[in-house]
Formats: structure tokens, sequence, C-alpha cells
């Protein structure tokens, strides 16, 4: 008996992961009841345009915040993503980097400062409008029970074949879907493939990339990855960022070294911004996190 009880709650166990996985990818998707009847102005809908490239996409003024709980985590925080342009928000472990990822989505009310999209206060916005030009890939990615396909067509159910397999070519997946037999509907996880951290992350950044996203919100695995997953990582930014805006909160460096501006946020706080070079010279915080990581 004990063997087939182990199995069942194992199983058991992977169906609910899946399915707080399931929730939280359908928190992001879903139509937000709450701001739909801001959707139509007169007939003409109210999504929120997007930029030319260089003119401001998204941008959080002063911004505060704290937890529900009273914990004070961003303090005045300000940051700029232009349209076609690459951020990169590094800084100590509990700076508040992912807090601000969950801000731009919307997941808390600011306790002061503003963030608008394209110039407009996002309050303004329909919430779900605002959500259908982000791409949010979290810290866990999650990836569901079922295929590949599968995964991936939760995005965009009308996808076809090659634009699967473009997707996958460009966070670099192919080869280990196309090593099974069973190709896109070869399952994922135990069963299958993408076992790892940081091919779960891809599968995630590739269901994202298919619903064409203006921004591409991505919170770096912490997870070690192996140099040649880093290439992977790294070329796969490039080609998400060849046609939309990155704020990419990066554990490793080497992953933003030619992002446009790196911030450097501490204790809540932007205590430095500019390029690496630029960066190395002026913020000891950052040379310290550099050469750590043997980039100075
Ligand atoms: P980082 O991503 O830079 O490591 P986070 O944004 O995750 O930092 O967290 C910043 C601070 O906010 C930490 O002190 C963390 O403990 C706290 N924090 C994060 N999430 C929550 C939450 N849901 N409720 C309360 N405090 C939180
Ligand atoms: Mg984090």
């Amino acid at each position: 008996l004990v063997m087939p009880l182990g199995q069942a709650i194992s199983a058991w166990t992977q169906l609910q992961t899946g399915l707080g996985a399931l929730a939280r990818i359908q928190e992001v998707l879903v139509l937000d009841p709450e701001h739909d009847d801001v959707a139509e102005v007169g007939g003409a809908t109210t999504a929120p345009r997007r930029p030319a490239a260089g003119v401001p996409l998204l941008e959080l003024d002063d911004v505060s915040f704290a937890y529900p709980d009273g914990t004070q985590v961003l303090r005045g925080v300000s940051l700029s993503v232009s349209a076609g342009s690459r951020v990169a928000l590094v800084g100590p472990s509990g700076a508040g980097k992912s807090t601000v990822l969950a801000l731009v989505e919307g997941f808390y009310p600011l306790t002061g400062g503003t963030i608008r999209w394209a110039g407009t206060d996002v309050r303004e916005l329909p919430r779900a409008a605002l959500r259908a030009q982000l791409g949010y890939v979290e810290q866990e990615a999650p990836v569901l029970a079922g295929t590949v396909r599968e995964n991936l067509l939760l995005a965009a159910p009308d996808a076809g074949d090659d634009e699967l397999w473009a997707v996958l070519a460009d966070v670099g997946l192919t080869g280990v879907v196309q090593r099974s037999a069973r190709g896109l509907d070869v399952p994922v996880g135990d069963e299958g493939v993408l076992l790892s951290g940081g091919e779960r992350q891809r599968l995630a950044i590739a269901r994202s990339l298919l619903s064409h996203p203006a921004l591409l919100l991505l919170d770096e695995p912490t997870a070690s990855l192996d140099a040649c997953n880093e290439n992977l990582l790294r070329e796969t930014l490039a080609a998400a960022a060849a046609d939309r805006a990155l704020l990419v909160v990066a554990h490793r460096l080497s992953t933003v070294l030619d992002s446009d501006q790196i911030v450097v946020l501490d204790g809540g706080r932007v205590v430095a911004r500019g390029t690496h070079a630029e960066l190395v010279e002026t913020s000891p915080l950052y040379r310290e996190l550099a050469a750590a990581q043997l980039l100075v």
C-alpha cells in the first residue's frame, strides 16, 4: 500500500502545482471585470497605445510601496523604459526588484507615486488592456502539466505549428523538443522534457512572446545556470528584444551587460543607473556585484 499511496500523493502534489501555476497564468491573462467598464469610450477602444521607438513606454515616477502587511519595500523609485529599449534591474536580494515587476503588472496598488504607460497613468487604463501589452515571466516560471504545445497555446490558442516552432527557436528550445519523437506533443515535466529551471523559464518566455507584448517583464531565475544555459538566455533576450522593450531583473550581470540602462536598486531605492561601463566607474555597489561575478 505504501508505494501506490506515495505515487498518489506525488501525482496530487503535481496536480496542485499545475493548478497553482494555471491560476497565476489566468490571473495575468483573464480580463479584469473591475476595469472592463472603461474599456470602451465613445465606441473607440482605450487599449493603450504603443509609442514610437525612443518614446517612454513605461515610466515609474517616484513610486513608493508597502506590502499589505506594512513592509515598506520601495521608496521613491523612478525609472523609464522606452519603446524598443532594454532596461535591467539589479541589486542585492530583497532590494525590491521582483516587487517592481509586480507593481507594473498591477498586482498591488501603489502607496505613492505614479506608473504611466505611454504617458497615461495606469490607474486610468483598463487593467486587462494594459496586461495585454505586457508579457510577465516570473522568477519561478510556471510550467503546466501537459505538452509543450499545450503550454504554448495557452497564450495564443490560434497559433499554428510554424509559429510555435519559430518561438521555440527564439528561446533556444528547438533541439530539446525535436529530440523527442512526439515533437510539440511531448509532455513537459517528469514524463517528458524541459525539467531544468532554465528550460522552464525559456518555455515561459516563449509562451509570453506568442502574445506579442510591447514590453516583456522578466524575473531571471536565481538558480544557477551553467554557462551554456546562460548563453541561451542571453540569445533569448536578444531575440525577445528584437521588436519590444525589456525590463529584466537580472541576478547574473552577464545577462544584462549590453542593456541600454542598468538600474541599481538597494533597500528599495535607486542608488545608481547607467550602462555597465558607467556603473563600474560610478557605483561602488555595482562594482561589488560585478566583482563578485568576476566581471571586473
Ligand atoms: P528582490 O526581488 O529584489 O529580491 P523582493 O521584491 O522580492 O526583492 O522583496 C523585497 C522585500 O519585500 C523583501 O524584504 C521581501 O521580504 C518583501 N516581500 C516580498 N514579497 C512580499 C509579500 N508578498 N508580502 C510582504 N513582504 C514581501
Ligand atoms: Mg526577486
